[in-house]
Formats: C-alpha cells, structure tokens, sequence
C-alpha cells in the first residue's frame, strides 16, 4: 500500500512531467533483475506519456537479463560514455532506480552529482544517503518493481501493459527469490497476481532468467560447492570465495555467480553465508543470512557496504586471501548472535 505521502508525492510528479520532459533512468552498478526490470518498466511508461526518455545504466550486466523489452534501447555508461554523458548533463529529471546512494553508481556517481536535474527515487533500501526531490522509499516491499508497480497505478493505469508488466514481474521474481524470501508479503503475491492478467509468460520469464546458463556456469557451481566451500558450524557460516585463475579456468562471464551465495544457506543449520568474486582492482562480497541476524549492519559495520537485513553486498580493496581471513577473524564477534535463536 502506498503511503497517504506517497500518493501526493505521485500527483505533484505527474503534474511537474505533465508536458514532454528530458528524462534519464538510471540504476546501481552491476545492475539486476529488479534494477533491470523496475527501470526498463519505467522507460517504457514514460515513454509511452511521450517524453524524451533515456535508460543508462553504469556497466555490464548479466546475458540472462537481455532477453527484457527495450533492452536493446540501454544505454551502458561504460561502453557509450560520451552519449550517456550528454544525455546526464542535459537531463531535466533523473530517476534513481534500486538504489539510495549516489556512489552506488560508479564511474557515472561524478555526473550524476554535478547535473542540475530534479532527482526522483525509488527504491526499498534502508538508509537513504542521496539528496533527492522525491523520496519513494518503502523498506517493507519486497522489490523496487513493486513499488513502482502501485505507483504506477496510481500514475495511470491505462498505459501498464504486458511488456512493461513482464519487467515488474521479473524483478519481483528475482528480488524475493522466487516469492520464497521473507521480504514477499501477501501485497507481493497480490501484485503478482495483477501482473498475470496482463498476460505475462510466468514460465517463460523463470526459463529465461534461471536456465539459460552455460555449461562452465554448471560446472563452476560443481567446483565452488565441492572445492571451494568452507563451513564453519561454530559460527553456523559457510563461505565460498572465487579468485581470478579459478574465474578464467570456467571461463566465467558476468553473472556466472548470481545466486552462489544463497547455496549454503540449503545447509541444515547455516544461517550466515558469504561469497567473495575477486576483480581487478577489488573484491566484491555479497552476504545472505537467515531470520534476525543482519547481513545490512554486518556489511556497513566492517567493509562501508549494505543493503537488506537478509540480502547485502560491499566490496574492498583488500587483497582477497588478507580479506577472508579478516572476515573469519571478525565473525568470531558474532559467535552468541549467530547462536541465537530467530
Ligand atoms: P548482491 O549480493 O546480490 O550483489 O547484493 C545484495 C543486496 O545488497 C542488494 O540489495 C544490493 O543492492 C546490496 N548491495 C550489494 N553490494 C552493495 C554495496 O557495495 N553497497 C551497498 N550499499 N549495497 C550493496
Ligand atoms: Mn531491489
């Protein structure tokens, strides 16, 4: 449900977007399903009310998303920097879509500060730190796209159609872990429902996204479960880290690890999991957990990350092996909570 503010926010928008307006859509790095599907929803939308609409987003992101409406009309800041430069700085209204902090952006973060465009955000992160015009922040739905999805019916209904639905429902999809996570609430299913009667392909949608892998990706997975997974029962976590040789021997390409780290959590009494990809110039980490303890805390505690209670991610620039051992040193903190109950 959207907040009595929330729906006067809606109808000050519309009227400031009331005539055709220079409009960027824009996501966090390494976007997914829910960055993807809640922007190009949106691009879509306003495109069709015949505003001069743009969708850039700061790099790759997986093959498995390039199946969606209008993907061919992204535009990816890394690889058409000069265009997505000129459309930021001529931009009149920017949408922030999926995320609160502005360096959450990369390489596109500088332009992104320095552009005179009325802000708009929308997201369902905890702790906003992006000056913004508007505020669409609601940490209780499960995805950015089913914020947008109320939002948009409330914006105008007649123009929801079945692309722009298959958008939302993908990154509700992908957001609650396919409807199983707890951030799914009956709204959730509600919203999914509605998303069904505009004709949406639900099967077709989960092929696309979750079977439309490589066989190295298959292989790769054998590998980090067998070799690479270290469990920790004291401390019920379980880690797995990938540095750069392992990532070249499965050929891996972006998106290859998406959802690893949610494999030891199927452990009977693992409630903490990490997983560390090394890159070229960092380590991303991304963190899962079950019930109360706060993998969004533990992120933006000890490596200035973030994210969900059960779902964050932060990346550091401590070589991987030195990072691993910190963190096994730092979970030691965490033995009572992590033995707690809930
Ligand atoms: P993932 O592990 O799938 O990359 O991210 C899980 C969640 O944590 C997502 O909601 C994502 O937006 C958030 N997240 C991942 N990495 C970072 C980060 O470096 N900083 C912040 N603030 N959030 C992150
Ligand atoms: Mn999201």
């Amino acid at each position: 449900m959207l907040s009595q503010e929330h729906i006067q926010l809606i109808y000050r928008l519309k009227r400031d977007l009331s005539r055709e307006r220079r409009i960027v859509v824009t996501t966090h790095q390494g976007p997914d399903g829910d960055a993807m599907g809640s922007s190009l929803a949106l691009y879509l939308f306003l495109k069709k009310r015949g505003h001069d609409v743009h969708l850039i987003v700061p790099n790759d992101y997986p093959e498995f998303l390039h199946w969606m409406p209008s993907n061919a009309d992204v535009v990816n800041f890394m690889r058409q920097r000069p265009f997505a430069e000129e459309l930021v700085e001529k931009a009149e209204f920017v949408f922030h879509m999926d995320y609160n902090v502005l360096g959450r952006s990369a390489d596109m973060t500088r332009f992104l500060y320095k552009c005179k465009a009325t802000r708009i955000l929308i997201d369902h992160h905890p702790d906003i730190d992006m000056p913004s015009r508007y505020i669409f922040s609601d940490t209780q739905v499960s995805s950015t796209c089913e914020l947008l999805f109320c939002m948009m019916k409330r914006w105008d209904y007649s123009l929801i159609d079945r692309d722009i639905a298959t958008c939302l429902y993908t990154g509700v999809m992908t957001d609650t872990g396919s409807f199983c996570h707890r951030s799914a609430s009956a709204q959730t299913f509600l919203v999914a429902a509605e998303l069904m009667r505009f004709g949406i392909n639900r099967e077709e949608i989960y092929e696309k996204v979750y079977d439309n892998y490589s066989e190295n990706r298959a292989r790769l997975m054998g590998f980090c479960l067998n070799e690479k997974m270290e469990v920790l029962p004291q401390y019920r976590t379980a880690l797995i880290s990938l540095n750069l040789e392992e990532q070249q021997r499965y050929g891996f390409v972006i998106g290859d690890t998406e959802g690893f780290v949610n494999l030891p959590l199927s452990i009977k009494g693992i409630r903490f999991s990490a997983f560390f990809l090394e890159k070229e110039d960092k380590t991303k980490m991304s963190f899962r957990s079950r019930g109360n303890f706060s993998v969004n805390d533990f992120s933006r505690t000890h490596y200035g990350g973030g994210g969900h209670i059960n779902a964050a991610g932060g990346d550091s620039k401590i070589p991987m092996p030195e990072l691993i051992r910190q963190f096994k040193e730092i979970i030691t903190m965490y033995e009572e909570k992590l033995n707690e109950e809930g």
